[in-house]
C-alpha cells in the first residue's frame, strides 16, 4: 500500500513551521490590537453568492479556484476562498453601522482550487485586517502603516517592496475602461481566448494576465494615470504623503490592478524576491462599493490579507518550545504524589510532562533526546522524606529539594 498522504495542496503543520505561523499570528493580533483591532470570526463556508458577486464572475477565484458545493439541504455552499466577503456579509448581516468605524481582525484557512506548489497551497491561512466606514484616505494609511509596523516585527520589512497603485475612483475607472476597450479592440486578434473574453467581462482583468503574447500587448496599453479624475488624483497624493512620512518606501507601480472586481483607489501587494514566484506575502486595497453590492448600506471599506506560510517562511521567527521538567515518579505511591508536584510547578509556569515507564537510565535518556531542563526523581525513599532528587540535565548535578521548595530550587536553578 502506498503512504497515506494527505489531500492534494493540503499539508500537515507541525514543528518549526508550526511555530514560525504561531508566531505570525501572533505578531499580527499583538500589533493590530495596537490600531484598535478586535476580532472577527466568521464561517469558514458561506453561501457562494457571498462571494461570487462580490469578487466578480470573471475573477480568477470565482471562475476556477472556489470549492463550492451542494450542501446536503440542496443549499449552495463555498468553503472561504478570502475573508473580506465574509467579514462585510458579517457587518451587514448584524447590522454593524451603527459605531463606524470598525476596525476587524482575523486570522484562518482559506481555500482556493489552485496548482500546488512551495508558497502556494488548496488549503493556506491568511492574516487579514479590515477597516470599514472612513472613505479618507488617511484610513489607507494607517492601513498600510499596519501592515509595515507588522512586517518589521517579524523583521522582513527589509526583505519586500511595497508595490503601490490607484485604481481610482468611479468615473476614473470608466473612464480607463473605455480607454482600454479601444486600445485592446486594436489588437483582438492576438489577444488570448481568456482576454477576448475579458474584453467585454472586465477589460481590466486583462492587464493581469499570464499570458505571453498578451503581455506584450499589455506591455503598452494606456496606464490609468491617464484617466484619473482630480478627485482621484488628490486621493492617490494624500496617501503617497502619508507613506512618506512614515517613512514607508514604496514602488509607485503603475501596471498594478489586483485581481478582484470590488478594487477602487488604493491598490496594494507587498513583494518579496526570496520565495520565488511566489512573492506577494501581503495584498490588499479600498472596496468602497463592495457592502453595498452585498446588499448593505452605502459604506466604504479598505482592507488586506497576508498569507501566513508565505510570511512565515521569510522569517523563520519563532518562539523556542519551553524546555520541560520531566517528573520521573519510580512505583505508584510516587506516581500519585508526581500529579501533585506537577500540577504545583505548572502553577509557577513551568512546562512539565511526565515519564513513568522504563528504569531510570532509559529515562534520562530520553529526557536529554527531547532537550528537558531538569529531571524530577521520586523514589519510595524519597517519599519517605518528603524530598525529591532534582536533577539538572544541563550541567548534569543533583541536589535534594523538599516538596514544598521545589518550585523555588528549579527558579533558583534556571537562573
Ligand atoms: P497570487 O498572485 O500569489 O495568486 P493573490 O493575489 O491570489 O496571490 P490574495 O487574494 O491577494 O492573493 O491573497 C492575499 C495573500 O494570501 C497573498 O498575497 C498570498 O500571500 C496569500 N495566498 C493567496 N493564495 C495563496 C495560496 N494558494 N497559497 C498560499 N498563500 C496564498
Ligand atoms: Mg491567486
Amino acid at each position: 500500500m502506498s503512504k497515506l498522504q494527505p489531500a492534494r495542496g493540503t499539508r500537515d503543520i507541525y514543528g518549526d513551521d508550526a511555530r514560525h505561523m504561531t508566531m505570525v499570528v501572533d505578531t499580527f493580533k499583538r500589533v493590530a490590537a495596537s490600531y484598535g483591532f478586535e476580532e472577527m470570526v466568521t464561517p469558514i463556508f458561506e453561501f457562494t453568492e457571498v462571494y461570487k458577486r462580490p469578487l466578480g464572475e470573471a475573477s480568477d477565484i470565482v471562475s476556477k479556484e472556489m470549492y463550492s458545493f451542494e450542501d446536503r439541504g440542496g443549499e449552495e455552499i463555498t468553503l472561504r476562498p478570502e475573508f473580506t466577503a465574509g467579514v462585510c456579509r458579517a457587518f451587514i448581516s448584524n447590522g454593524l453601522q451603527q459605531n463606524l468605524p470598525c476596525r476587524f481582525m482575523s486570522h484562518g484557512p482559506a481555500f482556493r482550487y489552485e496548482r500546488p506548489q512551495k508558497g502556494r497551497y488548496r488549503q493556506f491561512h491568511q492574516i487579514n485586517a479590515e477597516l470599514l466606514g472612513s472613505d479618507a484616505p488617511e484610513s489607507d494609511v494607517d492601513m498600510l502603516s499596519l501592515a509595515w509596523r507588522i512586517l518589521s516585527e517579524l523583521g522582513i520589512s527589509d526583505d519586500v517592496v511595497l508595490h503601490f497603485n490607484t485604481l481610482g475612483d468611479v468615473q476614473s475607472r470608466t473612464q480607463y475602461r473605455d480607454a482600454l476597450v479601444a486600445y485592446f479592440s486594436k489588437h483582438k486578434d492576438t489577444l488570448s481566448e481568456d482576454s477576448k473574453r475579458r474584453l467585454t467581462t472586465n477589460p481590466l482583468r486583462i492587464l493581469d494576465s499570464k499570458d505571453a503574447s498578451d503581455k506584450e500587448i499589455v506591455a503598452n496599453a494606456p496606464l490609468i494615470s491617464g484617466s484619473l479624475t482630480d478627485e482621484a488624483r488628490s486621493f492617490f497624493d494624500t496617501v503617497r504623503r502619508g507613506l512618506d512620512v512614515i517613512g514607508i518606501p514604496y514602488h509607485h507601480d503603475e501596471r498594478l490592478v489586483r485581481g478582484l472586481d470590488y478594487y477602487t483607489h488604493t491598490a496594494f501587494e507587498f513583494v518579496t524576491s526570496a520565495l520565488g514566484a511566489q512573492g506577494t506575502v501581503l495584498a490588499g486595497g479600498r472596496y468602497d462599493g463592495l457592502i453595498e453590492q452585498l446588499g448593505g448600506p452605502v459604506t466604504p471599506g479598505i482592507g488586506w490579507a497576508g498569507g501566513i506560510e508565505r510570511l512565515a517562511m521569510l522569517s523563520q521567527a519563532g518562539a523556542a518550545p519551553a524546555r520541560s521538567v520531566v517528573m520521573m515518579p519510580m512505583g505508584d505511591a510516587a506516581t500519585l504524589k508526581a500529579f501533585a508536584l506537577a500540577e504545583g510547578l505548572r502553577r509557577n509556569n513551568f512546562t512539565v510532562t511526565q515519564d513513568r515507564s522504563g528504569n531510570l537510565k532509559k529515562r534520562l535518556n530520553r529526557a536529554n533526546k527531547a532537550s528537558a531542563r531538569f529531571a524530577v526523581v521520586i523514589g519510595d525513599n524519597e517519599l519517605e522524606n518528603g524530598v525529591v532528587a532534582l536533577k539538572d540535565l544541563d550541567t548534569g548535578t543533583q541536589q535534594e529539594i523538599s516538596f514544598d521548595r521545589l518550585a523555588s530550587a528549579i527558579q533558583e536553578s534556571n537562573k
